[in-house]
């Protein structure tokens, strides 16, 4: 086949039938021929593809042509819709293949017809003006084949009521449920079991792979191809997902839907109803014991404090309570029986948090309406591992961002894959040529007061000579707000800050504006494309590193530590620079595209692991001299990307 492969990447092959302007890119080809021999061994690749690779139809590409059942997960929602309405259509076109595929979104995204009945049924957690559309809602379900919320565009996506009607993993009653033969979530996922190629997120693969949460553990075994793209995310999506976690708002929906369920099935159980009343007052006792502000903390140090071991130790009474009576309860109906199976895990759950274990992190965040409580793992690799070696399947795992260097044992032992084949290709784009890298000479130090002011200062230069857009990419909020104080009412151009309105929001207003200025945090940092003049300058305000303080990374570190290890090298390092390549690689998006990047951070030229940031960059020319870079941006052309 891989002549087949390389004839239909290359010129004159099926993409350049449907693709206007195609040309054949090298790294595509060796990537498919790689992605190709992991399908015929069944082994694992991780692949890093620099921007512009082309690796999805890389990967797509031998997925298709070699049969069988695959899933490509996603990091994101966003691109789970992109590959799925853009990218596969213009292969399956360019192979003329017929094929089975299916995009399996998570259960909230689908009209529940049990939780819509007993909204009926029990109005009195309704608002009064929310009737009309409950009834639409319900006219609704008569008419759409998937239950898909996006067709139902009368209700905001935000709408309170869209909680009311979705179901939850904790709420769903499986095949228990009296509408599991018309059950939206149940068919879209028996379409996604008989597919043959089927996309979904990092959250649903983790979760079927885990046969947790959302998971039905139906999807997994079944499949002969795994392909992980933006995989960078796995590790801390399957970090998040491995671990557990007890909640307000869980509880508070549990006691919620008990009464429901017993108005229905236990109207009689007079205990029943005053277990159920009680434990919203012990939760809110947990949630003002644990202080007004918000915080997020590590859990141990708190329990220790009386005030709040005592608040635990009420809402454990009230659990305990409600689990006795439920117990009871539960032989009236599925839906109590589940009820029960929920209050149970979330007691288990609190008496683990009473005598924590060493393997996990522990930690508490809270806001104003409530409180999370979670149990993370310390590290996954043995879990994930062996999750892995239950399916017989070929795994790639692709991203453009997964090595340090040209080393990638970073990112695969955090997922327990020693054992796993390796490659990259760097982006084919003419960085040499079309960009340009400022790391300024003589800025101080990050931590000294002058630092936001110098780079603003820098910023404010750039920005005159800049006729495209400036992303201005911080570390921090706070670092965000002095360097938008100092440059506000400085410049004409338009000052987008994150914040004031949603990131697709910005982002739209970014591009149209042409040469906007955007001054925004970590979220900013990847996933976002705009091309042409549009972003023309990317300003990095320093390196990266994971804030101190954050109570999760101070525990693995100290666990790192314990252990012998060195969390900078081993962890906080190699993070670090993951995430810079993730930020650089907004600048140049095609071949066309130009742009010069500044790179802050004085240690990258003072410190010794500098070295290991510049040698993970595109192979661009670098200047310490800020009038070249001033001219640099001065020359660039102007770029309308199509
Ligand atoms: S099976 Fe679950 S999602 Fe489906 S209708 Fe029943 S409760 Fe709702």
């Amino acid at each position: 086949m891989s002549s087949e492969l390389s004839h239909a990447l290359g010129a004159g092959g099926a993409l350049s039938d449907v693709i206007p302007g195609f040309s054949p890119r090298q790294g595509q080809i060796e990537m498919a021929l790689a992605i190709e021999k992991t399908l015929t061994d069944k082994s694992i690749l991780i692949a890093e593809a620099g921007t512009g690779t082309g690796k999805t139809f890389a990967y797509l590409m031998p997925v298709i042509m070699g049969g069988g059942k695959a899933i490509v997960s996603t990091g994101t929602k966003h691109l789970q819709d992109q590959l799925f309405t853009k990218d596969l259509p213009t292969l399956v076109k360019a192979m003329k293949v017929s094929l089975k595929a299916v995009l399996l979104k998570g259960r909230a995204n689908y009209l529940c017809l049990y939780r819509l009945e007993q909204a009926f049924q029990d109005s009195r957690e309704i608002a009064p003006g929310d009737f009309r559309l409950l009834h639409e809602l319900d006219d609704w379900r008569r008419q759409t084949d998937t239950g898909d919320r996006v067709e139902f565009t009368r209700m905001p996506e935000d709408h309170r009521l869209w909680a009311r009607v979705t179901s939850t993993a904790d709420n769903c009653l499986g095949q228990d449920c009296p509408r599991y033969s018309d059950c939206f979530v149940a068919k879209v996922r028996k379409a996604a079991q008989e597919a043959d190629l089927l996309v979904i997120n990092h959250h649903l693969f983790c979760a079927d792979m885990a046969l947790k949460e959302d998971g039905f553990g139906e999807l997994l075994p079944v499949v002969d191809t795994i392909v992980i793209d933006e995989a960078h995310q796995l590790p801390e999506v399957a970090t998040r997902f491995f671990g557990q976690v007890l909640s307000s708002r869980r509880l508070l929906e549990m006691s919620k839907d008990v009464i429901v369920e017993s108005h229905q099935e236990a109207a009689d159980m007079v205990d029943l109803f005053e277990a159920t009343d009680l434990l919203p007052g012990a939760v809110l006792g947990l949630r003002q014991a644990l202080g007004a502000a918000e915080q997020k903390a590590a859990w141990l140090p708190k329990i220790s404090k009386k005030k709040i071991a005592v608040a635990v130790e009420q809402l454990q009474q009230r659990l305990d309570d409600l689990v006795a009576q439920l117990d009871i309860a539960s032989v009236r109906s599925q839906g109590l029986q589940a009820c029960y199976r929920r209050a149970l895990q979330q007691s288990h759950l609190l008496k683990e948090l009473q005598a924590p274990q060493d393997d996990r992190i522990h930690w508490y965040e809270t806001s104003q309406k409530g409180f999370v409580v979670h149990s993370t793992p310390l590290e996954i690799s043995n879990t994930f591992r062996s999750h892995l070696e239950r399916f017989d399947a070929a795994w790639v795992f692709t991203s453009a961002t997964l090595a340090v260097g040209k080393d990638f044992s970073h990112f695969s032992k955090r997922l327990g894959l020693d054992d796993a084949y390796s490659a990259r290709w760097d982006s084919p784009f003419d960085y040499a040529q079309n960009s340009l890298a400022l790391i300024p000479e003589g800025l101080p130090e990050p931590s000294h007061p002058d630092y936001i002011p110098t780079i603003t200062a820098l910023a404010e230069m750039l920005i005159k000579d800049c006729r495209g857009g400036v992303f201005f990419l911080f570390t921090s909020y706070r670092a965000l707000q002095a360097a938008y104080h100092l440059l506000e009412g400085k410049t004409t151009r338009r000052l987008l800050v994150q914040g004031k309105a949603t990131r697709q929001s910005l982002i739209e207003q970014f591009r149209n504006e042409g040469d906007a200025i955007l001054l925004a945090t970590t979220s900013f940092w990847e996933g976002v494309d705009v091309r042409g003049t549009a972003l023309s300058c990317v300003i990095i305000e320093k390196l990266p590193f994971a804030a101190p303080g954050e109570p999760v990374l101070e525990a693995r570190l100290s666990a790192m530590r314990q252990s012998g290890g060195n969390p900078f090298m081993e962890y906080q390092l190699p993070q670090a620079v993951i995430m810079l390549k993730q930020g650089v690689g907004r600048l140049i998006r095609d071949a066309s595209d130009q742009g010069l990047l500044v790179l802050c951070d004085p240690r990258l030229r003072s410190k010794a692991y500098g070295k290991k940031f510049l040698a993970s960059l595109p192979e661009m020319p670098i200047t310490d001299d800020k009038d070249i870079a001033g001219y640099f941006l001065r020359s660039l052309k102007e770029y309308q990307a199509g």
